[in-house]
């Protein structure tokens, strides 16, 4: 490392840095990781991890973390209920502090140098500020959150930014499906993941920031039910849930990877996935001394998600296309489980559906 004071700095030890710092380590890097808070960092989430995001966790190396499997969605809106289960894979519920303690030990086990309480308040010419000593690198990282400085810092342009609010709370009961359950209700949504044997997660996503989990439940008089009795496990935590496009997640030396470098709505329950997708695109990138390849890769990472985002944004502001929507697939579970996999990325399965039902849609269609 001539000259440097290591080949990777990476600002930001949420998920997408802890994934950045692990995959740039496990290509040989000497890697530095500095965050303004300390382990184990909590945030409102709604703690689903898709098949997608295991699978990066198994190319990262890092163990799954423990919490509870879950097989598919559910839609639920008055007495409409739509379930789908995804066509391969397993999907985890995982308390954030877990996830990030295992993440944390994984990056410890790889060799990361990792500085926490560590607030990085500027760039230096050849790398960045941490308390007051300059750290030159050869690569700089930014992973630090949605609100980035360093994307401030490198003047990426925001060229799409709405926002939604976030608040979750765990209770104590027994998961009652091993299904993530979407409720929508009048320009909200609320949705449950098992997170443990004894533990659900309910998050909610709404347009008005003053709406709180025991108001929105008022709108769910079953799921309110069925947590009447349930000892809540934590306290309510807020967050924004931020549908965000960047200019570019690039500058010379320096890279955006996690919401830094842009996100979509949390409904879709797939920003960690991303972030340790990017995480594997970025290392593969540096490790080509082609930094330029990520940013393609990174486009390419998002395109599938952000559609999915815009079509359930759609579903949540309009009253009307939603009914008809979740009618249609009420009647046409095939759709309803197309969707979800193309959503969790298993294109084989939605193409084998297409061309299994093609004959008698196209046949249905002449009728
Ligand atoms: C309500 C809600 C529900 C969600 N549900 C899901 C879900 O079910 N599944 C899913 O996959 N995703 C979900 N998400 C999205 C997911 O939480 C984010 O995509 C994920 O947290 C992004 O990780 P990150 O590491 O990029 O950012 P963050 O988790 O925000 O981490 C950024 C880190 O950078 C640090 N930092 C910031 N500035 C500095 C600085 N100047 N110096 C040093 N450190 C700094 C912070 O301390 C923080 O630790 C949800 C989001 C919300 C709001």
């Amino acid at each position: 490392m001539p000259g440097f004071d290591s080949d990777v700095l990476v600002i930001g030890g949420g998920p997408a840095g802890l994934a950045a710092a692990i995959a740039a380590r496990r290509k040989g890097f000497h890697v530095i990781l500095a965050d303004a808070a300390h382990p184990p960092i909590d945030k409102a989430c709604g703690e689903g991890l898709m098949p997608e995001a295991l699978d990066a966790l198994v190319r990262l190396g890092v163990p799954l973390p423990e919490g509870a499997i879950f097989r598919g969605i559910r839609f639920v809106e008055g007495d409409v209920e739509i379930d789908g289960r995804f066509p391969a894979g397993t999907a985890l519920g995982v308390r954030r502090t877990e996830l990030h303690y295992t993440l944390l030990h994984a990056a410890i086990a790889a060799g990361v140098e990792l500085h926490w309480n560590t607030p990085v308040e500027a760039l230096s010419v050849d790398g960045a500020v941490l308390n007051g000593e300059p750290v030159s690198c050869r690569w700089l990282i930014g992973a630090d959150g949605g609100q980035s400085r360093v994307r401030k810092w490198m003047g990426v342009r925001v060229l799409d930014r709405r926002v939604r609010y976030g608040f979750r709370r765990h209770y104590q009961i027994a998961p009652w499906t091993d299904r993530v359950e979407v409720h929508w209700g009048p320009g909200l949504q609320m949705y449950v993941a098992p997170v443990g044997e004894q533990e659900v997660c309910i998050a909610l996503l709404s347009r008005d920031p003053q709406t709180r989990v025991d108001a929105a439940l008022e709108f769910f008089p079953d799921l309110a039910a069925r947590l009447a009795d349930a000892p809540w496990l934590s306290e309510e935590r807020g967050g924004i849930s931020a549908t965000r496009r960047v200019a570019a997640v690039t500058q010379g030396r320096i890279a955006l990877v996690g919401d830094a470098s842009g996100s979509v709505d949390a409904i879709t329950g797939q920003g960690i996935c991303l972030a340790f997708q990017q995480a594997l695109a970025l290392a593969d990138a540096l490790a080509a001394d082609d930094v330029e390849r990520y940013e393609s890769a990174h486009q390419g990472i998002m395109r599938r998600p952000r559609w999915m985002a815009e079509l359930l944004l759609l579903m949540d502001q309009r009253s009307n296309l939603r009914a008809h929507v979740l009618e249609l697939l009420a009647r046409n579970p095939g759709i309803f489980r197309l969707l979800l996999a193309s959503h969790v990325g298993e294109f084989a399965h939605s193409i084998r559906f297409i061309v299994s039902h093609a004959p008698a849609a196209v046949e249905a269609g002449r009728r």
